[in-house]
């Protein structure tokens, strides 16, 4: 059987390279790949090379977490899954064994290995890969392969929201409205939130915030705060959400949270952000959110119910040998794109 795979030559420059037919390992799944999403991460990949650099310079970089497809083998002692199971997968298999492993909290095991990134750089961008039982995931009837590979950007937002204990009554602000913003908007939706304001600079996102069910949403571009507050009132907002990644938004949140409220930091924020703790000193609590753990068997319910919306999200196809037009086109209509995904035949 014939594998390919693609990968980061250079930044800029993506190749499809023939690789080798996986043989799955005792508790692995071998999957044959159908849709892979494009994350900001990988964007950024193709356009500087990845996050953490890898240590030997010969390392093969592959792109792409979000994936979806077909179980085609499995390992011996596998016992979920058979031939022809469709399946979504959980890029980052933690080390099982650490103390955040063993409280549960395995997305930030220090020794995880999560796909396109450190230590392997393994991509999603193959026909055939193998993946541990543990971390693949059975699709009910009603979802499509494509809203599988979904289930890993909208597991963030659903952990971002379960996380926040967010309710509903409660007022909720979301900075930036790019797919993990979006996302975060619907989670909020799921725990039962009405009243969110999604804040954005591009009114495209904002539009498909409004048909994902934002009550209200603000162009960046004017003084958010003052909008935020003529609708929330003086306090605030009881949550706000930072998904855009920005050191200006990031600032932002200390002035439009409520007094006893949260500030969750979904983003990565590059650089410092200057924050003024006399603005927060009424037991605001900050807190941070990196990828997700135990959320996909209910973001795969949530999707599969109808409540949580993938495919209305996905504004871009592309073929798998147009890997390269794919990842030019997400760099360059930033502005059009809300999420791409790419099948893979
Ligand atoms: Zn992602
Ligand atoms: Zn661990």
């Amino acid at each position: 059987m014939k594998n390919t795979k693609a990968i980061l030559k250079v930044p800029g420059t993506m190749e499809i390279r023939d690789a080798e037919y996986p043989t799955p390992k005792d508790d692995e799944v071998l999957i044959k790949v159908e849709y892979v999403g494009i994350c900001g991460s990988d964007i950024h990949g193709f356009e500087s090379g990845p996050f953490i650099p890898p240590k030997d310079p010969n390392q093969e970089i592959g792109l792409g977490h979000e994936c979806a497809g077909t179980v085609v083998e499995v390992g011996p002692k596998v016992k979920n899954f058979k031939k022809g199971d469709r399946v979504c997968i959980e890029p980052g298999v933690p080390c099982g064994k650490c103390r955040f492993c063993l409280e549960g909290k395995y997305n930030i095991c220090p020794n995880v290995d999560f796909m396109a990134t450190q230590p392997n750089y393994r991509g999603a961008l193959t026909n055939y890969l193998c993946h541990p039982e543990s971390f693949v995931y059975h699709l009910p009837d009603n979802m499509s392969i494509m809203e599988g590979a979904l289930v890993e950007p909208a597991s963030v937002g659903i952990h971002a929201a379960m996380t926040a204990n967010v309710k509903p009554g409660h007022k909720v602000a979301i900075l930036g409205a790019g797919c993990i913003g979006l996302m975060t908007l619907q989670g909020c939706k799921i725990m039962g939130c009405n009243d969110i304001i999604v804040v954005d600079v591009i009114d495209k996102r904002l539009d498909m915030a409004k048909k994902l069910g934002a009550s209200q949403t603000i162009n960046g571009k004017g003084d958010t705060v003052s909008k935020i507050k003529e609708i929330f009132g003086e306090l605030g907002a009881d949550v706000v959400f930072e998904t855009a990644g920005s050191p200006i938004t990031a600032k932002q949140t200390q002035d439009i949270v409520m007094r006893g409220g949260k500030i969750m930091i979904v983003g990565t924020i590059p650089g410092e952000t200057p924050i003024n703790f006399l603005k927060i000193n009424r037991e605001v609590t900050i807190q941070t959110v990196f990828r997700y753990a135990n959320r996909y068997p209910v973001t795969i319910s949530a999707i599969s119910s109808g409540r949580f919306d993938v495919t209305s999200m996905v504004t871009h196809q592309f073929e798998y040998k147009d890997v390269q037009k794919a990842f030019e086109d997400s760099v360059n209509c930033k502005n059009e794109i809300i999420k791409s995904v790419i099948k893979i035949d």
